[in-house]
């Protein structure tokens, strides 16, 4: 996927870049080390990623996103992305 994307975090309520979102939840979880950022409170909780991750949430790139294009706001609730949360949960 291209670096440049946008779309909609919803556990954060905003805009972010879909590489922002991988990179976040690099951090360590819980107590971070010294120096170290933690992860976030909503990135440990989130059940959203998973569709980052297969490119399964609606973007737009970062220019159009500068020229005012907003991406839509995924539908957690739709079958397929329900099944693709649900694997992660079970996991
Ligand atoms: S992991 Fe979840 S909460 Fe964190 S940036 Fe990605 S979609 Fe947002």
């Amino acid at each position: 996927m291209s670096k440049d994307m946008m779309f909609y975090c919803i556990p954060q309520q905003a805009y972010m870049r879909t590489e922002n979102c991988m990179n976040l939840r690099k951090r360590p979880a819980g107590k971070a080390p010294a120096g170290a950022q933690p992860m976030l409170r909503a990135c440990e909780k989130c059940t959203m990623y998973p569709l980052v991750d297969k490119k399964k949430v609606p973007t737009v790139s970062l220019g159009d996103y500068l020229g005012g294009d907003k991406p839509k706001i995924a539908n957690l609730q739709a079958a397929a992305n329900k099944k693709i949360i649900q694997a992660i949960i079970i996991k």
